[in-house]
């Protein structure tokens, strides 16, 4: 089976506990992953809440410091099919939270260096860019987070909008007609919840040509089974999301109960996809295909 998973935390979780990305007792490890080819994953860099300014630079440091003494992340697309190729996992820099900016716009130089693909603008609180979607104020993006969404389309680093809150999101739409990704996102119609992205917001990606990862994230889906997971899904599709709907496990960056705490979960999720009635070629887009054609378009 070929996957492609937009977000995972767990080289937080690595950093955090000193421990192997190769084998681990986490969701996400390159043994667990084996099973998978092609696999690529996006491995963001969770920036703490209480980390601001140099100390947010710093931390980012760390992690990508700690994770590269055991695994190359690729930049470019040769690189990521000679990973393909190798029956390795094509594994992918990501930031989760403008903090890591520290308030610099030359920081962005930096992640672009690093070969950092994805920014996600906020998490759930407010930093130097906006306002995540769980913050008291309401407003949008700061005029440094439009400078900031603007840099980053300059360094071929795409803005997720996934924790960000509605009026930050309509910003960014605003400041170009250039796609934009929600990285780990499911359906306001299937289940409010202020992370859950209306049909609105769902189909200003759509027609941009950007992706929506769906997550595993309990509050979000309203429930966490297979059969949610299929109605997010499912609804996406409706909203003719066949091309822009995606998987972003959130593995590592959200609290998972057995069989959800292990990759081969997705195995059995690709299983009850089909008894709905899935065409292979269908799953086929949603664990795969959909992500790789977004990233190979505008990312690699
Ligand atoms: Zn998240």
């Amino acid at each position: 089976m070929r996957l492609f998973d937009l977000h995972c935390d767990t080289l937080y979780e690595l950093y955090q506990n000193k421990l192997s990305l190769h084998q681990n007792n986490l969701h996400v490890d390159l043994q667990k992953g084996n099973r998978f080819s092609p696999w690529c994953q996006v491995f963001a860099v969770w920036i703490p809440e209480d980390k601001r300014g140099e100390e947010a630079v710093a931390f980012f440091s760390n992690v990508v410091a700690y994770a590269c003494q055991q695994f190359s992340f690729i930049k470019t697309k040769p690189e990521a099919k000679r990973a393909i190729d190798e029956g390795k996992c094509a594994g992918i820099l990501a930031v989760e939270g403008g903090s890591v900016l520290g308030g610099n716009i030359e920081n962005i130089a930096r992640l672009s260096n690093f070969g950092v693909k994805i920014v996600t603008l906020t998490w759930n609180g407010s930093n130097e860019l906006g306002n995540g979607c769980l913050s008291k104020d309401t407003g949008g993006l700061t005029s440094f987070g439009k400078e900031v969404v603007r840099k980053l389309y300059q360094h071929r680093i795409m803005p997720d909008v996934s924790h960000l809150n509605e009026s930050g999101f309509w910003d960014v739409a605003e400041l170009s007609d250039k796609p934009f990704i929600a990285t780990h996102s499911v359906s306001a119609d299937i289940h409010v919840h202020p992370r859950n992205l209306n049909r609105c917001q769902f189909a200003e990606i759509r027609d941009r040509g950007g992706v929506v990862g769906i997550n595993f994230c309990a509050d979000q889906l309203g429930r966490l089974d297979f059969e949610t997971v299929y109605r997010h899904l499912a609804h996406f599709c409706d909203l003719g999301g066949e091309n822009t709907v995606a998987l972003g496990t959130d593995f590592d960056g959200t609290t998972l109960p057995p069989p959800w705490n292990n990759m081969a979960v997705l195995e059995a999720l690709a299983e009850h996809l089909c008894k709905k009635g899935f065409s292979e070629t269908m799953l086929d887009k949603f664990f795969f295909e959909n992500a790789w054609n977004f990233f190979e378009k505008h990312l690699l």
